[in-house]
C-alpha cells in the first residue's frame, strides 16, 4: 500500500471516531473504488490517484495495491481495480462531483449501462453516512458482493466493517471471483 507523505492517519474505521482523523477536525473519511478496463488502465488509475491527491478538499490519499479482475456485470477486457481512503472536507455530493469530474478528464463515456470504461470512481463509504438518493447511494449497494471492490478495501484495512459484515469475511465469500493482485 502506498501512502502519501502528509498522511499518518493509520488504520481508520469507516466511521469518524475520535481517532479517525488526528489533527484534522471536521474531516470525513471516504473510501473510493477505482476501476478501468479501456485504454492504458494502469496509467489511468495512477493518474486518477494523482488527481485525487491534488483535488480541492481532499487530503491524505492512501491507495491499495492494484488488482486485475474479470468483468462483473460488464464486458470487455479484464479490469484493473484499486481502492483509496481519503480525508475530505467535502460533503458526499460535492465529493461525487469531484469524482465525476476526474472520470470525465480521463475520457469516461457512458454509451450504455455497465459499458467498458476508461475510468470508474465510485464512492463506497463516507464516514457512517447512509443515504439513498437518485444521484448517490451510500454505502455503495453492491460492494459487499464484489471481490473487485472488497480485495482492494481489505488490502487497505482488513478490519474495515461494512454494513453487511467485516470486509475480510465478505471477501472470503467471493473466493470464486477472479481477482489477482498485480
Ligand atoms: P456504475 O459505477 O454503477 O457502473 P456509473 O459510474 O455510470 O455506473 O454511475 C451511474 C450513476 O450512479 C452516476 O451518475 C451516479 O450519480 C450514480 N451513483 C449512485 N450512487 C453512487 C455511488 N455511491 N458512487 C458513484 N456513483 C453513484
Ligand atoms: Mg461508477
Amino acid at each position: 500500500m502506498a501512502e502519501s507523505p502528509s498522511i499518518g492517519t493509520g488504520k481508520a474505521p469507516a466511521g469518524s471516531g475520535p481517532d479517525a482523523a488526528p489533527g484534522r477536525a471536521g474531516a470525513h473519511i471516504a473510501w473510493i473504488g477505482l476501476g478501468a478496463n479501456l485504454g492504458d488502465a494502469l496509467a489511468t488509475l495512477q493518474a486518477a490517484v494523482q488527481d485525487l491527491t491534488h483535488a480541492d478538499g481532499i487530503a491524505a490519499v492512501t491507495v491499495s495495491r492494484f488488482f486485475r479482475t474479470a468483468p462483473v456485470d460488464s464486458s470487455g477486457p479484464p479490469y484493473l481495480n484499486a481502492a483509496a481512503r481519503v480525508l475530505t472536507t467535502l460533503d458526499p455530493l460535492a465529493l461525487l462531483d469531484t469524482l465525476q469530474r476526474i472520470e470525465t478528464t480521463h475520457g469516461r463515456e457512458r454509451p450504455y449501462r455497465n459499458a467498458p470504461r476508461t475510468l470508474d470512481l465510485d464512492l463506497l463509504l463516507f464516514d457512517d453516512v447512509v443515504m439513498d438518493t437518485p444521484r448517490l447511494v451510500i454505502p455503495h449497494p453492491r460492494m459487499h458482493e464484489r471481490g473487485f471492490v472488497l480485495a482492494p478495501l481489505c488490502d487497505l484495512d482488513p478490519s474495515l466493517r461494512l454494513p453487511q459484515g467485516d470486509v475480510t469475511s465478505l471477501l472470503r465469500a467471493c473466493a470464486a471471483q477472479d481477482v489477482v493482485a498485480l
